[in-house]
């Protein structure tokens, strides 16, 4: 049987990657893998603790020592911290912060990455994050770069805060977004950044149809080129 393909989906915040992750991988049979959801785990545990980001030795400690899984469920991905299922609570505006913040920290990124690789060694996996393409998989046979316009991103969250009950105002999600794009982009450690050979998708516009018509085309060549 042919190897089965790694494809890596990065991108800003709000830029379509869950869904069209989401959608492919259920289309192919593949493992979805949220590494956001990941970082959030984190950001939450460290809020929970009381544990100062600045003080980085105690970051370290508390990410060593830190089970962050993923499970797949009907209709998407479970994220579990120490054995919690903490899927619900880490999807607050304060924990997208939260999970920015502590992802500027290597040793966060470093005890992540590794279980990261681990859940795609063997491939037949649609990983969507920040560094995929750059850092975890750097040679995924798919890799995509998702984007969309400012405007376009906050309405988007928007709705999903809001089909939750989470009411927001699109000008604050704006800068909110805005201000986590531009941390992501510029942290020292796996910036946000388009990886070498990733193909850019401008999703501002496409339904999400369309979007996973595209990423699956992408992976079908994929699989053409490695059989
Ligand atoms: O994708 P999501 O918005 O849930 O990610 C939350 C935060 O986690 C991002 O703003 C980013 O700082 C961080 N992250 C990261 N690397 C990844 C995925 C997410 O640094 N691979």
């Amino acid at each position: 049987m042919p190897r089965q393909l790694v494809i890596a989906i990065d991108g800003p915040a709000a830029s379509g990657k869950s869904t069209t992750a989401r959608l492919v991988a259920e289309r192919l049979g593949y493992l979805y893998i949220d590494t956001g959801a990941m970082y959030r785990a984190m950001g939450l545990k460290a809020r929970r603790l009381g544990i100062p980001l600045a003080d980085l030795a105690a970051v370290a400690a508390m990410a060593e020592r830190t089970e962050v899984r993923q499970q797949q469920v009907p209709g998407g991905v479970a994220t579990f911290l120490d054995g919690e299922d903490v899927s619900a609570a880490i999807r607050s505006p304060e924990i997208s912060q939260a999970a920015s913040d502590i992802s500027t920290i290597s040793a966060v990124r470093r005890r992540l990455v590794a279980l990261q690789q681990a859940m795609g060694r063997s491939g037949g996996v649609v990983m969507e994050g920040r560094d995929i393409g750059t850092v975890v998989f750097p040679d995924a046979e798919v890799k995509v770069y998702m984007e969309a316009s400012l405007a376009e991103r906050a309405r988007r969250r928007g709705s999903e805060l809001s089909a939750r009950g989470i009411a927001a105002r699109a000008d604050e999600l704006e800068s909110q977004i805005a201000a986590r794009d531009r941390q992501d982009s510029g942290r020292h450690d796996s910036p946000l950044a388009r990886a070498p050979g990733a193909v850019v998708i401008d999703t501002t516009g496409m339904s999400i149809a369309q979007q996973v018509e595209r990423v699956a085309a992408l992976a079908a060549a994929a699989k053409e080129r490695s059989s």
